[in-house]
């Protein structure tokens, strides 16, 4: 019988910034798909382990033939740095991910090859040509991969114990027709939405050990017929989950009543800006600040918290957008909410942008994790926008804010301030910083 070949599937980890970290007792937030998706289209002649990186520190005297290695661009260097150490002992590494497709040149300086788009296309040749010792630097995918019949992500090789909640992750869809500037899923996963069977994705749910679950798509909505038929098959199942959708699904009272009904507890909606010139110029005008108000009242009656993403840094933003979206917060209680610094990830139309404009001020990757400034905004300086980005944090989750957005209706209460003192924990990481100056220093500030 031929030798047994050993696959190494790492996740990097994030050495900066505030998120992606693990707990006090050690332990990782949201399980990422990608390794045990691929782990499952590894065949059976391959022994497969996966080792996240977060939680587990890498020995690179592990026995491996292969190691297979995808990172988000704040987890680049760790990606790098882990892929140098097997390659010094004489390791072929494979690298993955949004980044790498966009910076190819750069990952061959640390890879043997590089996998370029949904790497389920071509995950079989990689391996085969392993297998010939006969890698070749890039694959790239040429086609956006079939759902239907996607093997169930091999879950089985993570630790549980590992990871604190979140643990029961899935994605039902792919794709996003929107392509807006800072966001790498268009581009990457195609404009059309790609869907699951929904008795696939049914059967994937029925074998959970927990009763809540998080679809990982990035818009569980995006296509309403789809997501009609899948909620309305999610109500026998009595699960509680939590998804990412656009605000538009407030417009459509049938599939807002079966998102709730289907056991939709919460939903992480990307408001993105509060300016009309800014998501217009992003494509994303079907987000209006005008409709936000009513379609927050429509969520939160049906039953469902929300969880908003706001962004700061857009050319039209001056200081006084910290205070405008702070306000917004409080007078719709919008649950909870997650700020973004705007950052030009390769790979994007916002990245090749400002790479042309001159405006891209550090290329340290680490730092491109979304609490640090990466680029020379318009409107402000970046010292501003990051005190800014600070202040906001810190005031929304200060106990009294929490408790008036907590309070908003006896239902939910529980979950709402166990939600909030989660993010308050990451805000308490941010500096404290005194009143901000909201006048907008304007142009000036940013020397335009
Ligand atoms: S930010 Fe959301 S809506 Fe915009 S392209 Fe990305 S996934 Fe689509």
């Amino acid at each position: 019988m031929a030798d047994r070949k050993k696959l190494l599937l790492i996740l990097p980890r994030n050495e900066r910034g505030y998120w992606g970290k693990v707990s006090k007792s050690g332990k990782a937030g949201f399980v990422r798909l990608s390794l045990p998706q691929l782990a499952a289209l590894t065949p059976e002649d391959w022994d497969v382990e996966i080792l996240d990186s977060r939680i587990t520190p890498v020995d690179f005297k592990k026995k491996a033939d292969l190691v297979g290695i995808t990172a988000f661009t704040a987890e680049i260097p760790s990606a790098y740095a882990i892929a140098d150490g097997f390659r010094k002992n004489g390791v072929k590494v494979v690298m993955g991910g949004v980044h790498v497709s966009a910076l190819p040149e750069e990952a061959l300086r640390h890879a043997d090859s590089v996998v370029a788009g949904e790497a389920e296309a071509v995950w079989r040749d990689v391996l085969d040509d392993f297998s010939k010792d006969a890698l070749k630097p890039v694959y790239r995918a040429g086609r956006l991969i079939e759902m239907k019949g996607m093997p169930v992500p091999r879950r089985d090789l993570l630790d549980r114990k590992l990871y604190v909640s979140g643990f029961n992750t899935l994605q039902a869809t792919r794709g996003c027709p929107f392509g807006c500037e800072f966001c790498a899923v268009t581009a990457f996963f195609g404009e059309k939405f790609r869907t699951r069977p929904v008795g696939e994705v049914i059967d994937e749910i029925q074998g959970f050990d927990t009763r809540d679950f998080f679809f990982l798509d990035d818009n569980i909505a995006g296509k309403p017929p789809y997501a009609k038929e899948l909620f309305k098959a999610l109500i026998p199942l009595k699960r509680t989950w939590g998804g990412q959708t656009s605000i538009t699904i407030a417009k459509d009272d049938e599939l807002l009543g079966l998102y709730a009904k289907s056991g939709g507890k919460y939903a992480f909606i990307g408001f993105e800006s509060l300016s009309e010139a800014t998501l217009k110029r992003m494509n994303k005008s079907w987000n209006s600040p005008d409709g936000y108000r009513e379609s927050i009242r429509k969520i939160h009656s049906a039953g469902i918290n929300i969880i908003g993403s706001f962004v700061f840094g857009f050319d039209e933003d001056d200081p006084s957008v910290f205070k405008n979206t702070f306000d917004f917060i409080m007078e719709n209680n919008v649950d909870a909410a997650q700020f973004n610094i705007l950052t030009p990830f390769p790979g994007t139309k916002l990245y090749d942008a400002l790479e042309k404009e001159g405006r891209i001020t550090d290329r340290d990757w680490a730092k491109y994790n979304t609490g640090e400034v990466v680029f020379r905004p318009v409107c402000m300086g970046p010292e501003e926008l990051l005190r800014g980005y600070h202040w906001i944090f810190r005031n929304t989750y200060s106990i009294k804010n929490i408790l008036k957005r907590s309070l908003r209706s006896p239902s939910g209460i529980a979950y709402r301030i166990v939600v909030n003192l989660s993010w308050r924990k990451k805000a308490h990481r941010m500096p404290r910083v005194g009143a901000l100056n909201f006048s907008g220093a304007g142009r000036k500030a940013a020397g335009v």
